[in-house]
């Protein structure tokens, strides 16, 4: 048994002033608690992190890559390298995310990206990095109209026949998937990914209201980077932007890096969805936690320049961390670190199902956790109740 006490514990939503935090050998949340109305074990290890603020580790369902790599390339040092930079910037687990690519190195990179999964369920203490849970599909089922970055000419109608050959492919660790709803096909293949339990995100869409109502009905219950490749907002026609901003039934994820959407903009979006709908994405690439260069996006190259990815003149994804996006929160909008801490953690893993394991520091739940500065600055990332080493602490 181990024992962690600090100023405060988010769960993230309660703070737990002057927490004790149990965490079991094999890595479980036995208790989250006040100090007054719990003692520590005489058998449990006790580690006091003073001012510091313990919140979940955060779960980054969108992120194509970082620290030099993509998700989608074959090599072995890619998946580690990823993960060690994730864990550092206290993501704890993530959801490997392809960009529209030749059918067969998407298929590729699907059956590597469950090699690492499969790997990883194994156990709760393997690797010492960030966890992948399962694969976010975005393309090739995107709307020309809306396609960013993605390459056009390998954007595809969707079919049930097409979809099983992604799944088969990933041995069915899909767990999320963006669509544009309007595609012929597509409300099909919406209802049987949401039937085998993949987070259906409509986004990369110039979906009228109707268009996205149908997707809705379908299954398509979250949307994929709010206000980026979507239809712009009409005051007469909400489209898929007014729905996802108005709808209680939606929810939606951002990135705050204050590039892809102005600040301001980002505070609009919190107030509407509030602190229960908004999800936090960082969506980013290779040349994350790396100095100005040419990277890999998918198949393709991007540039980072001065902290923006670009391919072609357009925003190629970000180089944003989760631990930022999280200030930007309390920067932009005025919120708190607990509701900041929310949006990274809570509200993805129930997005995806997993809002009985990751996400929360409550009994029960995996012992993934972030030390925080009160200001939210990352200083130590735990797994399992384990913390990751030299190379994951930063105090
Ligand atoms: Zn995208
Ligand atoms: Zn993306």
């Amino acid at each position: 048994m181990r024992a962690f006490t600090a100023a405060a514990l988010l769960t993230p939503l309660e703070v737990v002033e002057r927490p004790l935090l149990l965490v079991s050998d094999d890595g479980r949340i036995v208790e989250a608690s006040s100090r007054d109305a719990c003692a520590v074990p005489p058998s449990a290890s006790l580690t006091d992190f003073g001012d510091a603020v313990l919140a979940p580790g955060y779960f980054d369902i969108h992120i194509h890559g970082g620290a030099g790599f993509d998700v989608m390339e074959s090599s072995p040092d890619a998946l580690p390298a990823i993960e060690g930079l994730l864990a550092k910037h206290g993501v704890t687990a993530y959801f490997p995310t392809t960009v529209t690519a030749p059918m067969d190195a998407t298929l590729q990179a699907l059956e590597r990206l469950a090699d690492a999964v499969e790997a990883h369920a194994k156990s709760l203490l393997h690797g010492e990095g960030a966890r992948p849970l399962g694969i976010h599909l975005e393309g090739p089922f995107l709307s020309h109209a809306k396609k960013g970055v993605h390459p056009p000419d390998l954007l595809l109608d969707p079919t049930p026949q097409l979809f099983e050959r992604f799944w088969q492919a990933s041995r069915g660790h899909i767990r999320m998937m963006t669509i544009a709803p309007e595609l012929p096909g597509a409300i099909e293949v919406i209802a049987l990914a949401a039937a085998r339990g993949v987070c259906v995100s409509l986004g990369h869409s110039n979906a009228s209201t109707a268009e996205t109502h149908r997707g809705m009905a379908a299954g398509g219950h979250h949307c994929t980077h709010a206000f980026n490749a979507m239809r712009p907002l009409d005051h007469r026609e909400l489209g898929i932007l007014g729905t996802l901003l108005t709808s209680d039934s939606l929810t939606a994820d951002i990135i705050a890096d204050g590039v892809h959407v102005h600040p301001e903009v980002v505070q609009m979006f919190l107030q509407l969805k509030g602190e229960a709908r908004a999800v936090l994405i960082t969506d980013a690439t290779a040349a994350t936690g790396m100095p100005d260069g040419t990277y890999k996006l998918g198949r393709f190259d991007m540039q980072l320049r001065d902290g923006v990815c670009w391919h072609d003149g357009h925003l190629a994804g970000s180089a944003l961390t989760m631990d930022l996006a999280v200030r930007n929160v309390m920067l932009f909008a005025g919120w708190s670190l607990r509701q900041a801490v929310r949006l990274a953690s809570a509200n993805p893993a129930d997005v995806v199902g997993e809002g009985g394991q990751r996400g929360r520091l409550v009994p029960g739940a995996i012992a993934d956790f972030v030390v925080l500065s009160p200001s939210g600055e990352v200083r130590s990332t735990y797994l399992a109740g384990r913390d990751g080493g030299e190379s994951l602490r930063f105090f």
